[in-house]
This record gives structure tokens, sequence and C-alpha cells, in this order.
């Protein structure tokens, strides 16, 4: 699968934390990542990650292009809902995209441990 994973600051160090816990099946599948979380994943993770623009300088619309077109078949969107973001729309349109083409997208740690427990059970 190609699995995108994105998080917003105030959430990074959780991203770190899950994507080191399920190291073992990540490295299983193709990923891509803003770029901000897309370093912290290669460095404190040690993850192969394709790393897009930051989120706010388009990289949420990047991988909302990429999963329009079949490109992308989850997304773990660790969003924080306590600082408000210059992004809001873009951020609105990823997750829009995800409904459209009912691509699985986690916004929280709970639910991305849901996929992730899902996806390891094969
Ligand atoms: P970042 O982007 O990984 O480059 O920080 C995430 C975001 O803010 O949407």
């Amino acid at each position: 699968m190609n699995i995108a994973l994105i998080a917003h600051n105030g959430k990074k160090d959780d991203m770190v934390a899950l994507a080191t816990e399920f190291a073992p099946l990540l490295r299983q599948h193709t990923l891509m990542a803003t770029g901000t979380t897309g370093g912290r994943l290669q460095a404190d993770a040690g993850l192969a990650v394709e790393r897009l623009l930051s989120g706010p300088l388009g990289g949420d619309l990047q991988i909302g292009a990429r999963l329009s077109t079949g490109l992308v078949d989850a997304v773990i969107f660790l969003r924080d809902p306590m600082t408000s973001q210059p992004h809001e729309p873009d951020i609105n349109a990823l997750v829009r995209a995800c409904d459209v083409h009912n691509v699985p997208c986690a916004t929280n740690v709970a639910t991305a441990r849901l996929l992730l427990a899902e996806w390891a059970r094969g």
C-alpha cells in the first residue's frame, strides 16, 4: 500500500512514537509524508519516507492530488485540534478528498492504531 503520513507540530512526537511502534509493518509499505513530518520519521523512526512539501507550503495538497488519482491507499493525519493552522483550507481539502474517494483517513492516534493493528493482522 501507499501510505501518507502527516502530523501537525503538536502531534509530531505522537507520530514518531506510533511509527516506531509499527515500524516493522510500515517498512512493508511505501511511505510518503509532508516535509517536516517526513524528516522526523526518517531521523527518529528510521523509516524510508518520500518527503513532499511541508504542509503549509502545499504538502497536503500534493497528497490530496495523488490520492485523487488513486496513488494513496491510506492517510494517517494527526491533526492538532487545539492550534489553528494557516493552511486550514488545504487540510480540509485533503480530508474531503479522502471522503470523496473512500480512502481510510485516521485523524487521531486511537484511530490510527486501529488501522495499523488491522493491517498487521493481514
Ligand atoms: P509538516 O506539515 O510535516 O511539513 O510539518 C504538516 C502540516 O502542517 O500539515
